[in-house]
C-alpha cells in the first residue's frame, strides 16, 4: 500500500491545527503552525469561507485520516469494518485506528511519529509476540507483546524517540519496560482514554449518507 510523501506540515496547515506528524518538530518553535495559523497557498491568508454541514464533516475526516496517515480507501475499510461490529460505529472506528501496530510503537514511544514508526515496522525492527511483524497496519490485541528486535536496540532514532517518554505509564493501557525496549497492550481502551480531539461521529454522519 502506497504512502503520502509530500510536504507532511502542509498536511497540518491546511487542517489548521497540529496533526503531530513529525515528531520532535510538532512541539517545537519550528512548527510552522504555530508561525503561519492558515491555509496554504497563495490566498491562505485571505480565505474565509464558511464550511457547510458536509465541509465540516468532511474536513474532520480528512484530519483523522492524516492523524493516521491513511488513504481513503484504507480508511473506508475501517469504518465499514467499525460499522460491522458491536456498539457506537465511531468509537470502533478509533479503536480500530489505535489497533494498528504502527500506532502502539509510536505510543509506546518506540518511535517519534506514526510515519516514523511504519517505516521502523516495515524494516522488520519489531516483534509482535515472539515473532516478526513487518505490516504497520497489523492489529493488536489485549496481551500482545511489542518488542524491539535485538538489532534495533543500538537504533539512534528508537533512543532518541524513547527520550521524550516521560514515564512509563503515559498511555493507560498500554505497558511501558523501558529498560528491555518492550510493551504490552495491557487492555482495550475506553474512547474517553484516548488523547485524541477528534468527533468521530462527523465522518460516520459522512459516510452513511
Ligand atoms: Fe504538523 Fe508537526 Fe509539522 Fe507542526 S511540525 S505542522 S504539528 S507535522
Amino acid at each position: 500500500m502506497g504512502r503520502y510523501t509530500g510536504p507532511v506540515c502542509k498536511l497540518c496547515r491546511r487542517e489548521k491545527e497540529k496533526l503531530f506528524l513529525k515528531g520532535s518538530k510538532c512541539t517545537s518553535s519550528k512548527c510552522p503552525v504555530e508561525k503561519r495559523a492558515y491555509v496554504p497557498g497563495q490566498h491562505g491568508q485571505n480565505r474565509r469561507s464558511r464550511l457547510s454541514d458536509y465541509g465540516i464533516q468532511l474536513r474532520e475526516k480528512q484530519k483523522i485520516k492524516r492523524i493516521y496517515g491513511l488513504f481513503e480507501k484504507q480508511f473506508r475499510n475501517y469504518y465499514k469494518k467499525a460499522d460491522k461490529m458491536a456498539g457506537i460505529t465511531g468509537n470502533n472506528l478509533i479503536l480500530l485506528l489505535e489497533s494498528r501496530l504502527d500506532n502502539i510503537v509510536y505510543r509506546l514511544g518506540f518511535a517519534p511519529s506514526r510515519n516514523a514508526a511504519r517505516q521502523l515496522i516495515s524494516h522488520r525492527h519489531f516483534n509482535v509476540n515472539g515473532r516478526i511483524v513487518n505490516i504497520p497496519s497489523y492489529l493488536t490485541s489485549e496481551g500482545d507483546l511489542i518488542e524491539v528486535r535485538d538489532k534495533a536496540k543500538k537504533m539512534e532514532v528508537i533512543h532518541a524517540s524513547m527520550r521524550r517518554v516521560k514515564t512509563e505509564n503515559a498511555t493507560p493501557w498500554l505497558e511501558l519496560d523501558k529498560a528491555n525496549m518492550l510493551g504490552r497492550v495491557i487492555e482495550i481502551p475506553e474512547r474517553e482514554q484516548i488523547p485524541l480531539e477528534v468527533k468521530e461521529h462527523l465522518v460516520i454522519e459522512l459516510y452513511s449518507k
